[in-house]
């Protein structure tokens, strides 16, 4: 509003005649609308730096969040992804599987060689699961880490066998050349499974797997038992 009044002011001054005046008065306007340009510009900046930070942190939240759900030695899904992501696929999906995995006698793998080899074991045992479990398919189905050796298999699309998928990795864990990593043994997991049926929980899905799991162990290890 002031620039555009000094602006009409030099008009006027001109049409009088009054050429110095007006000429004052223009210099006054170009000042104040320099002014106005250069306080414009910079708050386009301001907005675009503010929209700019907030796109920025949108991003590092999700990825913090994304990093949360993911166990760091081996990459795996955690659980708290477990936690929450196996109720809401009970909820939404058709047919869901899983398979608890855990390694057989794995504390004498690290009394035997060390910690650090016993992480890369579990390492070497994790990509093997999310080979198999990308190989039936990939996401929503998932492979985690649910803490120290112990491991899950969650399959969205229990039909294609959660079992088979187990069993598989199983086979493929067993048939690995350990022979540069431990030496004179060879690495195996036990297993459970159990596919859910109406009304079942994560809980009681998981119960049911880890009861499979404590037979496997039993019946010798190196084994899957469950459905
Ligand atoms: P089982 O066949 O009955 O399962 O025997 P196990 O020795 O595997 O079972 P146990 O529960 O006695 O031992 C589990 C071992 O796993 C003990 C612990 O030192 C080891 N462990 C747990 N978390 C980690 C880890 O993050 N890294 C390594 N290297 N070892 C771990
Ligand atoms: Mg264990
Ligand atoms: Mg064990």
């Amino acid at each position: 509003m002031k620039v555009r009044i000094l602006e009409q002011e030099a008009e006027v001054l001109a049409d009088l005649g009054n050429f110095e005046g007006a000429f004052h008065a223009y210099k006054t306007f170009h000042t104040a609308y320099e002014e106005l340009l250069s306080a414009q510009r910079e708050a386009a900046a301001r907005s675009r730096q503010t929209l700019f930070e907030t796109d920025k942190a949108r991003e590092e939240a999700a990825r913090y969040r994304e990093e949360a759900r993911r166990d760091p030695l081996t990459g795996l899904r955690n659980r708290l992804y477990v936690e929450e992501h196996l109720n809401q696929l009970l909820e939404k999906a058709d047919s869901i599987g899983v398979a608890l995995i855990d390694l057989d006698h794995f504390k004498s793998i690290n009394d035997t060689f060390s910690h650090q080899v016993g992480d890369e074991v579990l390492r070497v045992v994790a990509r093997v699961l999310q080979a198999c479990v990308s190989e039936a398919g990939g996401p929503p189905s998932f492979a985690a880490r649910l803490g120290g050796e112990e491991l899950l298999l969650v399959m969205a699309d229990a039909a294609r066998g959660v079992r088979e998928v187990a069993e598989r990795a199983r086979v493929q864990i067993e048939a690995q050349d350990w022979s540069g990593l431990t030496p004179g043994r060879v690495v195996t997991f036990s297993a459970g499974t159990a596919v859910a049926g109406p009304g079942d929980t994560r809980a009681s899905l998981l119960s049911r797997a880890d009861a499979r799991l404590y037979e496997a162990k039993s019946a010798g290890r190196n084994r899957v038992r469950g459905h």
